[in-house]
């Protein structure tokens, strides 16, 4: 059995997936969500780009590019994509490979931080936590201290 099957029973329905994603993609009009027949044959085959399919031809990318530049959502659409540390889609004109080349360290930790806050908000045990972000417990209770010097509204870990 996997942690998430066990904690998934005792937690609210989507409480587990926002505190592990705990950056929610931009909302609004975006680009992206309309076809843009201009440029792609197909929705199909717009949509598999900005999904970051794999068999999608490097050749849709600077269409891809075209549409987010294009897009009332492209400032806040990077930040979601910085934030979120997304691996897959096609956000704010970069694949999800261009992203990774300019990632910093202190974005992992600021993602880590969120979910280990909200998992632990959400009563789940440190051990669970560490189980589910796949890190040792010890490395869960520094996230925490760190968390609780800017947050004094942290119960003590247990
Ligand atoms: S910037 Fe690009 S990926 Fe982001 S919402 Fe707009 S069109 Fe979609």
């Amino acid at each position: 059995m996997e942690p998430h099957d066990e904690i998934e029973d005792e937690l609210p329905p989507d409480a587990l997936f926002w505190a592990m994603e705990p950056f929610g993609p931009p909302m609004g009009e975006a680009a992206c969500s309309t076809w843009d027949r201009t440029r792609f044959p197909t929705p199909q085959e717009q949509q598999a780009t900005f999904d970051g399919e794999p068999t999608v031809p490097e050749r849709d990318f600077p269409k891809a590019r075209a549409v987010c530049l294009a897009c009332p959502l492209l400032e806040i659409c990077r930040d979601y994509a910085q934030d979120s540390r997304d691996e897959h889609v096609f956000l704010a004109g970069e694949t999800a490979e261009e992203r990774r080349k300019n990632w910093r360290k202190s974005g992992e930790i600021a993602k880590r931080h969120r979910q280990v806050t909200a998992l632990y908000t959400l009563d789940v045990p440190t051990a669970t936590i560490a189980r589910l972000l796949q890190r040792d417990e010890s490395s869960i209770r520094g996230d925490l201290r760190e968390v609780r010097k800017r947050r004094s509204d942290l119960p003590p870990t247990a």
